[in-house]
């Protein structure tokens, strides 16, 4: 294998090599001193992509475009600073070097920022019957599945066919199962009546199926119960302690016994963690997780950490580790960037991780959202107003900041959204078999 080339080494600095430029992995390259280091961030995608709007993406609120940003453009300005397009394949810790699909590279640090990706428990199958809703690419997949199915609905040829056009399952009540749940909600009320007003949309059903007693069940109780009300008031029909047996076309199988028939089926119940070859055994924790210490050390290594979704860092306060949450990735980078810094200034004490909570939020439809906050808990209309201003706020770039927030008063003032476009490649197994609809060029 040959080495990534064009990127020089570098006798007076240390090289830290980034894997995954997510949450985690583009705030901790934002943040190492170039004054002190080589920062190289390895991605798969070119692009840093705000995975709390992919379900926005995915029913047509928003551009992919505004909660994406590239790798390159984030960086122009920083110093000894470089990035490469390829995908991390092995760890070879005792040479100090990673292989990618492009090559190899040094490294003297590595931070690996790697995420997760979608848990289908076993049944891979799904993976080429279902939606997932990590990337942008898939929430691009998921709103051309959304819209092909009412162009699908005005051929149906019987009462049967339109039934399974018309059903859509979304499979785990997370935040992201119940904020695609209350955003078709509002398409059904508001923008599909008048985008098909040959269609008779009270035969539209939702099914939102999870197999915990409870919606939201990382929130509190409070929240669980007013996303419940809410949604069913919205016309969800929601199955909870349902965990999915299996999806065999067009039957989605469930585990009470009952079978709903479906064309339309979103897998976003489970996460695994993305991982990496070569690392010792005893590093792979819970669901594949990289068990770190304190600093973020992975069990094992001196010289390479995890952070972030991939990260498992067990403790007292956190038996099973912490949430995979955006906040946790973007503090434990800045604490390993604030160590690795002091490190190169000669300070050798390593400040400890420690997870500042700052509450968690779902929003399950227009002026609809959940806010838990410690002790206090808020839904309605105020808690979505706070959604929208922590998310424009989080977005990266100010011009998709205000893209964003454009789209949202737009849509806000008008009960509608403008992004209804099937742009859908040429050939695409997804839509072989799917629907009756040959893609056009
Ligand atoms: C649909 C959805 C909604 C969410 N909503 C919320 C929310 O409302 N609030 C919240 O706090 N959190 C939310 N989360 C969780 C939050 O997005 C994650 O906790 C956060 O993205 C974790 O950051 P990370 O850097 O660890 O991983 P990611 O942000 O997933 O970044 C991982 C990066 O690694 C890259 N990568 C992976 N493997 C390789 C490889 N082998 N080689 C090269 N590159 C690789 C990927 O391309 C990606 O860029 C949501 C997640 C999803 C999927």
């Amino acid at each position: 294998m040959k080495v990534i080339t064009n990127i020089p080494e570098c006798s007076s600095k240390k090289r830290i090599v980034i894997i995954g430029g997510g949450f985690a992995g583009l705030h901790i390259a934002k943040k190492i001193d170039s004054r002190y280091y080589q920062t190289v961030l390895i991605d798969k995608v070119n692009f840093y992509q705000f995975q709390p709007l992919l379900y926005q993406v995915a029913s047509g609120g928003l551009d992919p475009s505004s909660i994406s940003y590239p790798h390159r453009k984030t960086f122009q300005q920083k110093k000894d600073f470089h990035y490469r397009m390829c995908v991390a394949q092995r760890v070879k810790p005792e040479e100090k070097t990673i292989e990618t699909n492009i090559g190899y590279l040094k490294y003297d640090y590595l931070v690996i920022a790697t995420g997760c990706d979608t848990n289908y428990f076993g049944n891979d199958k799904l993976k080429d019957t279902t939606y997932p809703l990590k990337s942008v690419s898939e929430s691009l997949l998921a709103r051309n599945r959304i819209l092909l199915s009412f162009e699908d609905a005005l051929n149906a040829k019987d009462e049967d066919e339109l039934k399974e056009i018309l059903n859509f399952v979304i499979v785990g009540g997370g935040a992201t199962g119940v904020e695609l749940a209350g955003a078709l909600a509002d398409m059904k009320k508001s923008i599909l009546p008048k985008d098909y007003p040959e269609l008779d949309f009270s035969k539209m059903e939702i099914h939102l199926v999870d197999a915990s007693p409870r919606l939201l069940s990382g929130m509190s109780p409070e929240a669980s119960a007013a996303a419940a009300d809410t949604l069913s008031k919205r016309g969800v029909i929601i199955h909870q302690n349902t965990p999915v047996k299996d999806y065999v076309y067009p039957y989605v199988e469930l585990g009470t016994g009952g079978k709903i028939r479906s064309r339309n089926v979103f897998w976003v119940s489970g996460v695994k963690a993305n991982s990496l070859k070569g690392l010792a055994e005893e590093a792979y924790g819970r669901g594949g997780r990289l068990a770190v210490d304190e600093y973020n050390r992975v069990e094992g290594y001196e010289n390479i950490f995890a952070i972030g979704d991939t990260s498992l860092m067990v403790s007292q306060a956190s038996p099973k580790g912490h949430a995979q949450v955006a906040q946790v990735a973007l503090q434990m980078a800045a604490c390993l960037a604030k160590n690795l810094n002091e490190q190169a200034q000669d300070n050798e004490k390593w400040r400890k991780f420690r997870y500042s909570d700052k509450g968690s939020m779902a929003t399950i439809g227009r002026n609809a959202a959940v806010v838990d906050f410690g002790k206090f808990h808020m839904k309605g209309r105020i808690a979505w107003w706070l959604w929208l201003l922590v998310h424009i706020l989080s977005i990266v770039g100010m011009r998709n900041k205000m893209a964003v927030f454009i789209d949202w008063v737009w849509n806000y003032l008008n009960y509608d959204v403008s992004l209804r476009l099937l742009i859908r490649p040429k050939h695409n197994p997804m839509y072989q078999g799917m629907d009756n609809n040959t893609p056009v060029e």
